[in-house]
């Protein structure tokens, strides 16, 4: 028999307003402490995976049904954004208010695939997707949708593009032609995920090489191009990448823009992480001739501060969106009729989606779009800052000088093989991990390993950065002469 007083009792409003309120304080408390004293906690608490399992699965044997502890602790366990020494993958620290959008979501759970079932968030979604169209500098016939991430979002675009421009109707026939894109060497790995679920194979991806600043080599892609086609491989997009994700490069987008008109072949941009650069004014250079791209991918988590996931997928024409999961002909028919900007499961993986707009929206609506401007421009200042500490210490060297605020950079030293140096930066990031002061990832890079930093906290200052190298000597001082460093 099901216990429906239990049922009920769990919907309690009474217990929920006074645990809502508790949590708050705890959550403000977290975020004091995080940011206000960072040297009086770790960024991580680096557990073993399979400890940490049996830790949660005690938890639940013993009972322990205190929800204010079972909060504590989750905020123990985890990885903490906020922390100024936190410097690691590319995730925003997430501003408070659009926290608590988030939340409201969750309790909402509007489903956001037709807009019955969504009507505020899908009406909030797109004002959100018109304010990025605008930053772009897209005219009013962009347009586009929210989507669960960066990577599929870029598939997302690509299934529009292979509708728009590929010879044959692969949506209904299947694939009778090779079909392929163009895509820098460095180029994050989903894009060549896409193509592999296509189905174009690995002929699908031709990878033009990078140059010393890890960018596509733009002067090569008409080669290529006309190499592809005489081994009969239809190239349908190029896709630049704004940036890269190891190196925080940023391709030539007019040379692609002028390339693809040429060719009249699709192009996108995956702005996962930079896209959001269109935001700052000293920054926006970068992007320059993001507004003749086809197609746009920008993660609001990533580089806006918003909760994961938000991702905005823009289009120059939107009615190219509508095409994603059609065929030719229904595209027709759609083009006859007034497209339905507001049933967006027709545009979107999702049937079932979170209301993702609204965090974004929380922003702008509370702090205008220029707080965009004022994280971007101050986060990448901080990539500026990193690389001139780096620059004026001898044990280090830059991977290439930064653009933004990713910086790839390894301790070095002349009397060491590339193969011992290698060992000696990823044995020194394993010891930065366990000892949890501080928070910062790895990449390999032709056959170098860099240690990789994102300036990602506003609240990071130059001071944490000097702390870190110094740690991060200190360790490859105990690695390659634990004596000396045991009596220092
Ligand atoms: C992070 C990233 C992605 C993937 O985005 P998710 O939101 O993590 O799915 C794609 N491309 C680039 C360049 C990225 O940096």
């Amino acid at each position: 028999m099901p216990d429906s007083t239990k049922l009920f009792q769990a919907y309690n409003i009474d217990s929920f307003r006074q645990q809502g309120h508790r949590l708050i304080d705890q959550l403000a408390d977290y975020l004091e402490s995080t940011i206000e004293s960072p040297d009086a906690q770790k960024v991580l608490d680096w557990i073993d995976p399979d400890d940490q399992v049996a830790w949660w699965e005690k938890a639940l044997v013993e009972g322990r049904t205190d929800i204010d502890a079972f909060f504590a602790e989750l905020l123990q366990r985890s990885i903490h954004v906020h922390h100024p020494k936190y410097m690691g993958h590319q995730i925003s620290p997430t501003l408070p208010i659009a926290a608590l959008a988030g939340m409201v979501g969750d309790l909402l759970n509007n489903g956001m695939g037709i807009y019955e079932m969504g009507s505020a968030s899908t009406a909030v979604e797109r004002v959100v997707v018109q304010t990025v169209c605008q930053a772009i500098g897209y005219d009013e016939q962009a347009g586009g949708v929210m989507t669960s991430g960066g990577s599929l979002a870029n598939l997302t675009a690509l299934l529009a593009a292979r509708s728009l421009k590929a010879s044959s109707d692969v949506w209904s026939e299947g694939s009778h032609k090779q079909l392929a894109l163009m895509v820098s060497d460095e180029a994050h790995y989903c894009v060549e995920r896409a193509v592999r679920i296509m189905g174009w194979g690995a002929t699908g991806i031709i990878k033009i090489p990078t140059d010393d600043q890890y960018r596509m080599k733009t002067h090569l892609l008409e080669k290529y191009y006309l190499k592809a086609q005489e081994e009969g491989v239809e190239v349908i997009a190029v896709v630049g990448s704004a940036c890269t994700t190891s190196t925080g490069s940023f391709d030539d987008l007019v040379a692609i823009a002028d390339f693809c008109e040429r060719h009249n072949i699709w192009m996108h941009v995956d702005g996962a992480h930079g896209g959001a650069t269109v935001f700052s004014q000293k920054y926006k250079p970068l992007v320059k001739g993001i507004e003749r791209a086809d197609s746009v991918v920008m993660d609001f988590h990533k580089t806006l501060m918003t909760p994961s996931i938000t991702t905005a997928l823009l289009y120059k024409n939107e009615q190219a969106s509508y095409s994603t999961f059609a065929t030719k002909a229904q595209y027709l028919w759609q083009d006859a009729v007034e497209p339905e900007w507001y049933n967006l499961a027709k545009r979107t993986f999702e049937c079932t989606k979170l209301m993702i707009g609204v965090k974004a929206y929380s922003i702008i609506r509370t702090h205008g779009v220029s707080l965009f401007d004022d994280y971007v421009s101050t986060c990448y200042d901080l990539g500026k800052t990193f690389a001139q500490a780096i620059e004026m210490d001898a044990s280090f060297e830059l991977a290439t000088s930064p653009e933004c605020n990713i910086v790839c950079f390894r301790l070095f030293d002349e009397g060491l093989e590339e193969e011992a140096l290698n060992d000696l930066n990823r044995q020194v990031r394993q010891a930065i991990l366990e000892e949890g002061n501080f928070y910062i990832v790895q990449t390999v890079v032709r056959n170098k390993l860099f240690l990789r930093v994102t300036l990602t906290n506003p609240f990071t200052t130059e001071k944490e950065i000097k702390d870190l190298l110094s740690r991060l000597k200190f360790h490859a001082k105990c690695l390659t002469n634990p004596l000396t460093a045991n009596q220092s």
